[in-house]
């Protein structure tokens, strides 16, 4: 799978180097000093290796080749590892990248920046990262061995164990997938807050929208129902004005035409009389006791008028002072609103302008008088305002009981007149030497004629009242258009009037009037209330929609990590075992003996104060991983009680356990088996060849064992120019170099 490795200026590789795998085994042989390690961290270099102790720098500079007296230093060092990716039995080993050779390189430069790519195309350390992770070479490293560092696994925290195991296991696959889910997941939940947040915002502000709509809909019922019972009222009432006055002036007529009759016929009567002197004065008696009557008369219809117009003056009065004293509702003109609006701006710009507090203080104090001094005027109005009211209705109230009392004056000033009139008629009639039927006659005729004359004047009263309610009616009407809109109007006319009592219509009026005082007070707002209720509450459905849909993918992808932590949780305790049963052979086959075996950690006791918070305890908690052995025939307190060679074996025993259950592409071993004697130098050629069969394996070595193991041989050297030098070497030479 591994093809080849490319080094360029990578510490003392300064001139470009390529080693080739075409074997499953390769060693790297060479005298101290010359380079083999470098090519061990080239690998660890090229797959995205952070720390640069593993690599044995300081800076990434340590990385560049440095330069000699005879060859000048690199700004830039590259490594590329290229992997054979035609496809296998199982398909490609990275079966995202469609290409038979993937080459992954790594090249940092002076400035310390590193510049990934894969295939030549640039890439994120991230992209690397999963692309390795699918083929199952870990971050950890645990397929690199460094030189002296193999009992590593042995020595390092139970964590840290563990997350190698992790890695050989390739779970680093699910940890990517968990990590993105709930990226997503933190991501939906913001959206969800801030969508949230708009909502809560929002909702006061649909409150009282819906408020508005609500008032707006009860304003509209009532226009509506004053609507309904005006279209009644005003149809009785039109033809009801208008039959009576036609019937009252019919009858005005027939009483006009009836006293006129009687008038000439009297007036024969009066003419015959005039011949005498007496009886002229007699006749001039009636005359001026009849111009009395009449003078009296007029006054008194006069006086009706100025009754009808202070009586309006006086309900008017009325109406106003009671609307000041306890209307919840205040009238203030357009330009008072202005007036106040202009006053608050130019005290507000003044706060803005402000430079001292003295000056914030004098703009806010005249901020509250200009505030202060409209609701004096118009919310509470002042006593003045009050008094000035209730005095109109006083002296309206006088002026009206003036009238009437004047009225009273003239009616009994016009009875008086009759009278006189009625005794003037009798002495002229007694005057008159008339027979008696004919004085009988002129009784009959003298009664006809006072009876007529009363007749008209009341006729001629209800007419006058007649138009006053006409009047009355069409002020009605014009102020119910207001109010309800000109729909109130649409009636037919009628042809006959209800059969019913007049008082059934005064009902009406009555109810009327207070249906007018509730639509008044509702006061309904504008129809665009209407359409930003409605546009609100589309936006806050949305919303909530939003948050639904919102809430549907969190709770997928919570059970998605929760799936994938199951997978995680499962896929470890089966390579824990499958891992722990090679362990054990592996350490029976090295040791002649004995088991070794991967334990999980107690877990942490929890401490008495922290009962109540049981759930502290997260349920998949990463215990570390404990390691005990047992070896033939002695006994053991703990690991670090083994010899060199026996840690040796044990961590080469973990190792290739490790690397059998999930084989990663290659295994690098550098100088692994330093500390082997011959007999189990052996035993690790041995099982260098069984492990070669599934992972390609790349082993820098000075043991003549192992070199006798591979398939292709390196020997490494360095000339006095300080750059190592790579050539491929026999068996014997390598046996030569080494030693
Ligand atoms: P041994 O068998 O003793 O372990 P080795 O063959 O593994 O030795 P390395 O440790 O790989 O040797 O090589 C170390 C050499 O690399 C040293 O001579 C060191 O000076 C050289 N070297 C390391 N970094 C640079 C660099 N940036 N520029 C030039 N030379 C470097």
């Amino acid at each position: 799978m591994l093809k080849r490795l490319e080094i360029a200026g990578f510490k003392s590789f300064a001139r470009k180097t390529t080693l080739d795998f075409s074997s499953a085994a390769t060693a790297i042989v060479g005298p101290n000093g010359s380079g083999k390690s470098n090519v061990a961290e080239a690998f660890r270099f090229a797959l995205g290796e952070q720390s640069m102790k593993s690599m044995r720098g300081k800076r990434s500079e340590d990385l560049i080749w440095a330069g000699s007296h005879s060859t000048s230093r690199q700004n830039r060092a590259a490594v590329a590892i290229v992997f054979d990716n035609t496809p296998k039995k199982n398909g490609r080993i990275f079966p995202k990248l469609d290409f038979d050779e993937v080459a992954i390189e790594r090249a940092v430069f002076r400035d310390g920046v590193s510049e990934y790519s894969i295939n030549g195309s640039k890439a994120r350390l991230r992209d690397i990262q999963e692309l390795l992770a699918s083929a199952n070479i870990g971050e950890t490293g645990h397929h690199i061995i460094s030189q002296g560092e193999a009992d590593r696994i042995l020595l390092a925290h139970p964590r840290e164990r563990r997350a190698m195991l992790e890695d050989a296991l390739g779970l680093k696959v699910f940890e990517f997938k968990k990590q993105e889910a709930q990226r997503k997941l933190d991501k939906t939940e913001e959206n969800m807050r801030e969508v949230e947040a708009i909502r809560r915002e929002l909702a006061p502000h649909l409150r009282f929208l819906g408020k508005q709509v609500e008032k707006l809909e009860r304003a509209e019922e009532l226009a509506r129902e004053l609507a309904e019972i005006c279209r009644t009222y005003f149809a009785i009432e039109d033809l009801y004005l208008k039959e009576e006055k036609a019937k009252t002036e019919r009858e005005r007529g027939e009483s006009k035409e009836r006293l006129q009759a009687a008038a000439g016929e009297l007036a024969l009567f009066e003419e015959r009389s005039t011949t005498d002197s007496e009886g002229m004065k007699r006749t001039d008696a009636v005359r001026s006791a009849e111009r009395e009557l009449e003078r009296v008369m007029q006054e008194r219809s006069a006086l009706a008028r100025d009754l009808g117009r202070a009586e309006g003056a006086l309900e008017a009065a009325k109406r106003r002072s009671a609307q000041v004293a306890e209307s919840p509702y205040v009238k203030v003109a357009r330009e008072d609103l202005q007036a106040l609006k202009g006053e608050v701006d130019r005290q507000a710009g003044a706060v803005e302008g402000a430079e001292d507090l003295g000056a914030l203080r004098a703009a806010l104090q005249g901020l509250r008088a200009a505030v202060s001094a409209f609701f004096e005027r118009f919310v509470n109005p002042n006593e003045e305002l009050l008094a000035e009211e209730q005095n109109a209705v006083y002296t309206h109230q006088n002026e009206y009981d003036a009238l009437l009392k004047k009225d009273k004056g003239l009616q009994e000033n016009i009875e008086q007149a009759r009278t006189l009139l009625m005794k003037a008629r009798e002495a002229q009639i007694a005057y008159q030497e008339t027979g008696r039927e004919e004085r009988h006659r002129l009784l009959s005729l003298a009664d006809t004629r006072a009876h007529e004359e009363a007749n008209v004047a009341r006729t001629e009263a209800r007419l006058n009242e007649l138009s006053m309610l006409a009047e009355e009616l069409t002020r009605d009407k014009a102020e119910v258009v207001a109010l309800a809109g000109r729909n109130a109007l649409s009636y037919e006319a009628l042809t006959s009037l209800p059969e019913e009592d007049r008082k059934t219509q005064e009902d009406r009026k009555r109810m009327l009037e207070r249906l007018k005082i509730r639509v008044e007070e509702a006061g309904g707002s504008g129809e665009d209330v209407r359409t930003e209720f409605e546009e609100t509450k589309q936006r806050e459905e949305f919303l909530a929609k939003e948050i639904e849909d919102l809430g549907h993918s969190a709770s997928g992808l919570r059970e998605l990590i929760s799936d994938l932590d199951t997978e995680l949780q499962k896929t470890f305790s089966e390579g824990l075992a499958k891992v722990n049963a090679s362990f054990s052979e592996f350490f029976g086959l090295m040791f002649g003996g004995g088991s070794a075996k991967l334990v999980l950690e107690e877990p942490a006791p929890i401490e008495e104060e922290d009962e109540e918070e049981e759930e502290v305890r997260p349920k998949n908690e990463r215990l570390g991983i404990e390691i005990t052995v047992n070896l033939p025939k002695k006994r053991l307190q703990s690991l670090m009680q083994l010899s060199g060679g026996e840690r040796a074996l044990t961590s080469i025993a973990l190792i290739f356990a490790m690397s059998q259950v999930n084989p990663p592409p290659f295994l690098i071993l550098d100088e692994t088996d330093a500390a082997l004697d011959e007999a189990n130098s052996r035993r690790y050629g041995d099982m260098i060849e069984s492990l070669a069969k599934r992972s390609q394996l790349i082993v820098i070595t000075h043991n003549r064992e192992t070199m006798s193991r591979a398939g292709i041989l390196y020997g490494v050297t360095m000339g006095s120019d300080g750059v190592s030098k790579l050539l491929s070497v026999k068996f014997e030479e390598a046996v030569a170099v080494a030693k």
